[in-house]
């Protein structure tokens, strides 16, 4: 048997999802013309409460679209240390926006208002100016941590008082949303931007949707095209997006309790140190011997997952992840010297 855990992106297209991308009615969306992009921008934006969307290639374009139309030049924007706009984009901040980045040290990449504030710079040339900060719901180097509403409020009053902007990475805020029970279309009201992505946990296989007010998004759709994102036919993968929102939401549950299987199935093991609470679909434990160690042993068995760190490995859960699965990976996490 083998089992991919290594990322919530290596999903398939399901039969039902490839029959929608391929009866999907397209145009050239360039020219605005192809309904079922505009169907799947108008649906994410009336979910979330926004006014508009743009259908773009990645969540790494979308937050760094969302950047750019947030900021000027010689900005700086507050986020976690482990916040994925600032580790894993390739510098992007700095290369699309010219902006700098003040880091805050969070809890499993979760920040507070009472972090924020210290660190807005005062209006004073010596100190670029703070316009933006970046929530990242769930976080990803968090071991899939989530905000409440609750939590985001105070961060969005201070936003607003201070004239700030704020961003949200939703790469997995279906994950979240499921986890809190919180109503996704709450999330306008205290977000300036909003990142959502079809291809991790809903299973799509391409494509993210940055939600905004209708100006923003105006200037977020010039952005996407410098950066090379115009794109044509467009329509066949907004298809599996719709798809997705329509099919794999639900279903999210279900990785979070395989998730949660695995947990308690690490704890057990003599060669794992801790493991992280499971929240969502996401399991980071730390091992006694070298992590690789561990992910070579697993893989001799089939099993694929990552090692974040030299003593920390990523176990990510998703739609092709079956039961079955969670039990042969269960019972070889047992055999593990
Ligand atoms: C995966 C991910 C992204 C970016 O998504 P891509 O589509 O791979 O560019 C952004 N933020 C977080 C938290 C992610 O996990």
């Amino acid at each position: 048997m083998t089992v991919d855990l290594r990322s919530d992106t290596i999903t398939r297209p399901t039969p039902g999802m490839l029959q929608a991308m391929f009866s999907a009615k397209v145009g050239d969306d360039v020219f605005g013309e192809d309904e079922t992009v505009n169907q799947l921008e108008e649906k994410v934006a009336a979910l979330f409460g926004m006014e508009a969307g743009l259908f773009c290639p990645s969540g790494t374009m979308t937050n760094q679209i969302a950047i750019k139309c947030f900021t000027q030049p010689m900005d700086e924007l507050i986020a976690d240390q482990t916040a994925h706009v600032y580790r894993y984009e390739g510098g992007g901040i700095a290369f699309n926006s010219a902006v700098s980045t003040r880091l805050l040290n969070g809890y499993r990449g979760l920040v507070t208002a009472d972090m924020i504030e210290p660190e807005i710079n005062a209006d004073n040339i010596h100190y670029p100016r703070t316009s933006l900060v970046v929530l990242e719901n769930t976080s990803n180097r968090g071991g899939g941590s989530c905000y409440t509403l609750e939590q985001i409020k105070p961060i969005a009053e201070l936003c607003q008082t201070r004239g700030l902007k704020l961003h949200l990475d939703g790469a997995r805020i279906f994950n979240a949303l499921t986890h809190t029970g919180d109503l996704a279309a709450d999330y306008g009201k205290y977000f300036d931007g909003i990142s959502v992505c079809l291809s991790k946990g809903l299973g799509a296989p391409v494509g993210s949707v940055l939600l905004a007010d209708k100006e923003t998004i105006k200037q977020a759709r010039r952005i996407r095209k410098v950066l090379g994102g115009g794109w044509r036919q467009a329509g066949f993968l907004a298809a599996a997006g719709i798809y997705a929102l329509d099919h794999h939401v639900d279903r999210l549950k279900i990785d979070h309790a395989h998730a949660r299987l695995m947990s308690e199935a690490l704890a057990a093991c003599p060669w794992v140190s801790s493991v992280m609470p499971v929240e969502t679909n996401i399991v980071l434990f730390d091992t006694v011997q070298p992590a690789e160690r561990v992910v070579e042993q697993l893989a001799e068995n089939g099993i694929q997952c990552m090692a974040t760190s030299p003593n920390r490995i990523r176990f990510v859960l998703h739609l092709d992840v079956h039961p079955d699965q969670v039990e042969y990976t269960i019972s070889t996490l047992k055999q593990i010297k």
